[in-house]
């Protein structure tokens, strides 16, 4: 036999037996944006490496470490998109979708990221998020926040997620807190690990939330960022905590947060769960009102989130809340004797016809009653429509529950589309 090719390492198929929990996720998730009146775009999966250069910041960990770019055929340098924010906003200006409007958008698909794969970290993996642009109030803060508390509440997860809250300035203040911390830094440049120090020249915000303890530990008396902030940041900032107070979020302020990309400012969260281990964040977002003119469109406010749906899934599987998946089949048919399969078909069409809402598979590949009974079975489907020579010439099939021990039934195939949703009440 010829040597099995593999999946590439850290990019996971997803199996039939997978597919239904995803399916629930992502239904609710359409459910949850539709709700408040966001509108679905979708971006290619490569773009321009430029544009994650520009956007996400040359000195951050997926611009440095985390990207697949290659060469195209012209020479081009390409991108897999690590994230969806750059995109929407290349989409967004390159369509004149910004410019001088409100815009509430979402997308769902898979991003790339060269990573070290373990559980909840993989190299392609599926995010949704949202982006909102045009809004520079705090309401919106607040709204993406709602949204977001909305859905760990549809999938029965919200006591099992954190939210974490933090605020980091606008440009202005956040360069003078950086001057300040390098200072800091480099008074205890001696007790710093390599990585810290390195950030400290690169991104020294980076260095708050090092998972070195020795480095946080010096960090207790480093100086803080909201002693740097004026009176817009401070009354935005508490105007967000004041609509997720009167909207019963409970949330944490944690000054550590903040995020590994270059481009927020304000407002940045994160939703974290204790039930995943190390990859505890399941969504992060925050407001980035300096990227569309960064990336050549009229200067707008925008927030938005990302949240990453294997993790989400994995917290579903952890908490056993993936039960309720419906089988793929419904009605499974039976056809034994000469001229059956024919029958069948037709059988099968009508009902797909006049009952769409039910999910019917018509045996194919003929066999013995036995064979196509185990099929019938194994397919999860709680009827089997049987039709044998007998129904044949008679017109009728027999409707087998194969979920209970009730009697089974042959009825006229005419009474069929009546008789069969009496199953599935
Ligand atoms: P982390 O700190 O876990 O590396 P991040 O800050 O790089 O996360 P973001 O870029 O903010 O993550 O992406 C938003 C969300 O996407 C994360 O909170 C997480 O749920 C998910 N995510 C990010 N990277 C991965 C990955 N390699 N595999 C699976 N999910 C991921
Ligand atoms: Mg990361």
């Amino acid at each position: 036999m010829a040597k099995k090719i593999q999946a590439i390492r850290g990019m996971n198929d997803t199996l039939p037996e997978q597919t239904p929990v995803w399916q629930k996720l992502e239904s609710l998730i359409r459910q949850t944006v539709s709700s408040y009146g966001y509108s679905e775009i979708r971006m290619p999966i490569v773009e321009s490496t430029h544009l994650f250069k520009r956007s996400i910041g040359e000195v951050t960990d997926i611009v440095e470490k985390e990207m697949y770019t290659f060469e195209d055929r012209n020479g081009d340098s390409l991108t897999l998109r690590p994230e969806g924010t750059a995109s929407c906003v290349r989409a967004g200006n390159e369509h004149g979708l910004l410019y001088n409007q409100e815009r509430r958008m979402w997308y769902i698909g898979p991003m790339f990221r060269h990573e070290r794969p373990q559980k909840g970290r993989y190299r392609q993996f599926h995010q949704v998020g949202i982006e909102t642009f045009g809004i520079a109030s705090a309401d919106i803060d607040a709204e993406v926040i709602l949204l977001s508390a909305r859905l760990w509440k549809a999938l029965g997860i919200e006591e099992h997620v954190e939210l974490q809250l933090n605020s980091l300035g606008s440009n202005e203040e956040r360069n003078a807190y950086k001057a300040k911390l390098v200072e800091f830094l480099q008074q205890h440049e001696d007790k710093l690990d390599e990585d810290s120090k390195r950030r400290m020249l690169t991104n020294p915000l980076r260095v708050l939330d090092s998972k070195n303890e020795a480095v946080q530990a010096i960090l207790v008396d480093a100086p803080k960022l909201s002693d740097y902030f004026g009176d817009e940041t401070a009354e935005h900032f508490a105007k967000v905590q004041a609509y997720l107070d009167a909207a019963g979020i409970k949330y944490v302020i944690n000054e550590k947060i903040v995020r590994g990309l270059d481009y927020y400012n304000r407002t940045v969260f994160e939703w974290v769960t204790s039930s995943l281990g190390a990859q505890g964040t399941i969504c992060a977002g925050g407001r980035y009102d300096g990227l569309v003119e960064q990336l050549g469109g009229k200067a707008t406010p925008a927030v938005g989130f990302a949240m990453g749906l294997e993790r989400i899934i994995l917290m579903l599987e952890t908490l056993e809340l993936n039960a309720d998946v419906k089988p793929d089949v419904d009605i499974y048919s039976i056809l034994v004797g000469e001229g059956t399969d024919v029958a069948g078909f037709k059988v099968a069409e009508q009902i797909r016809d006049q009952l769409p809402e039910l999910k019917m598979m018509h045996h194919c590949g003929a066999g013995n009653f036995k064979k196509q009974m185990k099929r019938a079975d194994k397919s999860g489907a709680k009827i089997a429509l049987i039709i044998g020579e007998s129904e044949l010439e008679s017109g009728c099939v027999t409707i087998k529950d194969l979920h209970s021990n009730s009697e089974q039934q042959t009825i006229a195939i005419d009474s069929l589309i009546k008789v069969l949703p009496t199953y599935f009440a």
